[in-house]
């Protein structure tokens, strides 16, 4: 059995990998000339900047990974760095253990208290919006300065527009849909149960796919982007510059207006809901600072007067000198990616002072135009979405972001396409 995989991301790239080392062949094709998709790191004057994911957690199966891929040396580990949320004026400790919960100064005694109350609530509602269900769980409080800009605010997206049903029922994975968030949070406490570490690299997390694609670059064909996909019996064939390549099973990673228009003959109605997901348009300004700050860094409370969605803090979260990373744009200012270079570096470093109190200057500015998943109301349309017999859909769309779920479901992938290809032995041995 041979399997072709259209995108060279994270996704691609570890599907490949997995694949591989179960003895399936497969080959990956990837549009740039460089693996990685939305993982991308480079230097800039002599600092180690990453412009999609600035870290990840370092999961059992990453740590596998890693390992396998000889990259244990070149790992950088955070050690349980605080974060904050910017409201009134302020940056506030967000609460990560009991302790932090009754301190902070991010909500009032009367919310903290209403959040008690959250183990008596029901389960989500059909159609709830993240916001209405946070809110009714654990009171407006924190649903509005504690949950909301954490969960919303990564995607860019406000938790109003977000269903529960796309969105965070993915994210808890049903542990805290069905029954109590608080039960299932306090259970992890009792059982000393940790959240793996924050991790990079070195040369950034560009790393990781870079690895997976050196560790079978014979079959990872760089700078070939999959123009057409053609049926041929039960199997596919994939046209890109070169010539043709003709597989049995494809697993298609690919952004979703991609991923659209290479199905839109083979299946036209689950391309046609595809393009209507909404991707929120992101402006990623690293910034260069001297500051005592510590931590991971901000996210800004929606309701604010700032374009900025977030920062992470390089230079203490990653001992990268002097770096910070500012994310800005998403649902609530789309038009903002569209602002020149100039523009973009003087509103990121103007709001990071006024939110910080330290100056900073630009180091580079990068646009995403289809940057993070919005999983807003758009994502409704994936109810519609159905991939032809033999092909797989496999990214942010048909699960979690993030490289740990990136991971998990590239790994699932290529267990399962392992496991029609010794059923296929099997039954041709039977036969013959
Ligand atoms: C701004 C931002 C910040 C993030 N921060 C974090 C974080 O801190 N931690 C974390 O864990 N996750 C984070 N994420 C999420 C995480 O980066 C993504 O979920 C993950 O990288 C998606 O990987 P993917 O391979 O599924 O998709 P992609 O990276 O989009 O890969 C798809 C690939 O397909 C290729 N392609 C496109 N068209 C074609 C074609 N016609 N033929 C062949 N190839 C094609 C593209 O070039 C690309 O390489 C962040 C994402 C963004 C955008």
């Amino acid at each position: 059995m041979s399997v072709g995989i259209v995108g060279g991301g994270i996704t691609g790239l570890a599907t490949h990998y997995y694949l591989r080392e179960s003895g399936v062949e497969s080959v990956v094709f990837e549009a740039d000339d460089e693996p990685g998709g939305v993982v991308r790191s480079a230097e800039v004057e002599g600092r180690v900047l990453d412009f999609g994911p600035q870290r990840t957690r370092l999961t059992p199966s990453i740590r596998r990974l890693v390992e396998s891929l000889g990259l244990d040396d070149e790992l950088r580990e955070a050690s349980d760095p605080p974060l904050y949320v910017y409201r009134d004026e302020k940056l506030r400790l967000v609460p990560q253990s009991p302790r932090e919960a009754v301190t902070t100064d991010l909500l009032s005694w009367r919310g903290k208290a209403r959040a008690l109350l959250e183990p008596l609530t029901g389960p989500a509602r059909e159609g709830e919006s993240v916001e209405a269900f946070l809110t009714r769980k654990f009171g407006s409080e924190v649903a509005r300065y504690y949950f909301g800009p954490l969960y919303g605010g990564i995607y860019g997206s406000h938790p109003g527009e977000m269903p529960v049903e796309h969105s965070l029922a993915k994210a808890l994975d049903g542990a805290g849909i069905e029954g109590s968030v608080l039960t299932s949070v306090a259970r992890k406490v009792v059982s000393g149960r940790e959240a793996p570490p924050i991790v990079s690299f070195d040369a950034g997390l560009q790393r990781l796919p870079e690895a997976l694609a050196e560790a079978h670059r014979e079959s990872v064909r760089l700078g070939t982007p999959v123009r057409g996909i053609r049926r041929e019996g039960d199997r596919f064939t994939l046209e890109t510059a070169d010539g043709e390549t003709t597989v049995d099973e494809l697993v298609v990673t690919t952004p979703a207006d991609v991923t659209a228009d290479l199905l839109g003959d083979l299946a036209p109605e689950s391309a046609a809901a595809l393009r209507e997901l909404n991707y929120n348009p992101q402006a990623v300004v690293h910034l260069r600072a001297e500051t005592d700050l510590t931590g991971a860094g901000y996210q800004v409370q929606y309701d604010e007067e700032f374009r900025t969605l977030g920062a992470t803090w390089n230079a203490s979260l990653l001992d990268r000198d002097g770096v910070y990373t500012c994310y800005l744009g998403g649902s609530r200012n789309p038009e903002l990616v569209e602002r020149s270079d100039d523009e973009l570096a003087s509103v990121a470093a103007e709001e990071f002072e006024a939110i910080t109190g330290h100056g900073a200057r630009a180091l580079s500015v990068r646009r995403l135009r289809r940057g993070m998943p919005a999983y807003d109301r758009s994502w409704a349309a994936l109810d519609r979405v159905s991939a032809p017999e033999g092909i797989r859909l496999c990214t942010n769309y048909t699960s979690r972001a993030g490289i740990p779920g990136r991971i998990r479901e590239a790994k699932a992938t290529a267990e399962t396409l392992a496991r029609k290809e010794s059923e296929r032995e099997t039954a041709s041995t039977v036969t013959a």
